[in-house]
Formats: structure tokens, C-alpha cells, sequence
């Protein structure tokens, strides 16, 4: 799937307009949520605990726009770093994990060589695995019929690239949805921001890689990234 020129200006169009206002926002939402903080115990003696869970964690959505936003600017020049990738993406899981509990699914890490090594920004990579992860969680949650979720991670050298496979048996995609899939701002959900995507497909790209997806709605999704290995 090929991301466009015009999909790219306008990332970087908006990446500079976040930068930009980010800060002017950060601000005021900083001092809201030290206020909220400091009302939280009068609000839960008035029996309205919810409403500054609820503010606090709107604010935090925003908070993760602007992050979102930012990202999307960043100089795109990977700082790189050679990795072994199964330990990468036992991190990953880590961080992970206790979402995925608590949303029903478990996650597989399946490795079929431990030493492969790749040279990335772990940080822009991670964000990536991450954010497909995180995907796959939503997915699975959106299903209506009772299923175990399940997400399973693959490595293994494919010639000369590395390929993570990361795999759902969630709700899967309709061919409208594939075909939006990478555009900025393309979003099925609710609290959506449709970025995580077109901001991975761009550090995946700037790392020399590429990523492939399949699915069929009811049945799941496949990603796979690949990733040149380190020499
Ligand atoms: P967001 O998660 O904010 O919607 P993304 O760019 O990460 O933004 O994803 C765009 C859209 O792609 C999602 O709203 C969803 O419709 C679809 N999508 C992405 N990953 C999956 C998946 N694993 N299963 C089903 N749909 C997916």
C-alpha cells in the first residue's frame, strides 16, 4: 500500500502547525489538571468521583493528541541503534500486557531466532509496535460475539529483512477501511485520532522498510512490518 505525496505534505503541514499551538495548549491543560486534582476530594464527598475521572482522563486524551501530533512533524531521521528484536518486543508486551488482560486477550511471542538484530530508533520503532498492538486490542474488544482474544507476535529472517508479525483475532477490516487504512485522520473509533498508522507507515519508511496488512472483517488481521537487518 503507497502513501502519497499529498498525504505526506499533509502530514508535514500539520506537524508544524502542532508544534506550533502544542505548547500554548499544554500549558492551561497543565493547570486543569493540578486543579481538577486538588477538587477531587470535595467532588467525591459530593458523591461525583466520576466527574473528575472523566476530566482527568479527557485531559489525558488531549494531552495525547498533541504528543500524537507532534510526533508527526519530528524530524523524520532515525537515530539508529542495533537491537536484537525479540528482546524489543518483549518490552513491548510488557508495556502491554496488563491492557490486554484487561481487555481479554493474551498476547504470543513467538521468535523462531532470538539473535535476529536490527539497526532502528528503538523509540520510533517500539511506537510503531506499540500502536499495532494497542489496534489489536481494539479490535478484538470490538467483536460482538464472546471469542478469547488472541494476538500473536512472529519474528523470523525474511532474506534480508527482518519480519514482525503481529496478529488479531479481532473484528478484521472491511476493503473501504483497508484502503483508508494509512491516511492521516482515518479513524472507525470514536476516540480515534487516525494517525498511529500513517505516523508508523512514515518511520517504517524512513527506516528503508515497508508493512503489509491483510484482513477480512469477522475473521482478524495481519500485520507485517519488514525491516532491513543489521549488517
Ligand atoms: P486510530 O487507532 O486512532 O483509529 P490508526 O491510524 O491506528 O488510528 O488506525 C486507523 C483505523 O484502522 C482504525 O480506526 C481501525 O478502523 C483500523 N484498524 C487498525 N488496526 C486494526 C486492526 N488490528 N483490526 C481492525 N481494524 C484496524
Amino acid at each position: 500500500i503507497e502513501q502519497s505525496a499529498y498525504q505526506n505534505d499533509k502530514l508535514a503541514m500539520l506537524g508544524k502547525i502542532a508544534a506550533a499551538i502544542a505548547h500554548e495548549i499544554r500549558n492551561p491543560l497543565t493547570s486543569i489538571r493540578g486543579f481538577i486534582q486538588l477538587l477531587k476530594p470535595h467532588l467525591a464527598q459530593l458523591g461525583k468521583d466520576e466527574y473528575s475521572r472523566i476530566i482527568l482522563t479527557e485531559i489525558d486524551r488531549a494531552n495525547d493528541i498533541i504528543y500524537e501530533f507532534l510526533n508527526s512533524s519530528k524530524p523524520s531521521a532515525p537515530m539508529k541503534q542495533k537491537v536484537p528484536i525479540h528482546s524489543l518486543l518483549k518490552e513491548v508486551i510488557l508495556l502491554s500486557d496488563s491492557e490486554a488482560l484487561l481487555n481479554g486477550c493474551q498476547i504470543h511471542l513467538e521468535s523462531y531466532d532470538e539473535e535476529l538484530a536490527i539497526s532502528i530508533d528503538v523509540k520510533q520503532v517500539k511506537q510503531v509496535i506499540l500502536n499495532m498492538v494497542r489496534n489489536a486490542i481494539d479490535a478484538i474488544g470490538e467483536i460482538e460475539t464472546q471469542r478469547s482474544g488472541r494476538i500473536d507476535i512472529v519474528t523470523r529472517r525474511d532474506g534480508r529483512d527482518a519480519e514482525i508479525t503481529i496478529r488479531d483475532n479481532g473484528k478484521g477490516m472491511d476493503t473501504m477501511t483497508k484502503s483508508k487504512l494509512f491516511d492521516p485522520f482515518f479513524t472507525t473509533k470514536a476516540s480515534g485520532t487516525g494517525l498511529g498508522l500513517s505516523v508508523s507507515y512514515r518511520i517504517v519508511r524512513n527506516h528503508g522498510g515497508k508493512i503489509r496488512v491483510s484482513s477480512n472483517p469477522g475473521e482478524g488481521t495481519e500485520f507485517n512490518i519488514y525491516l532491513p537487518l543489521a549488517e
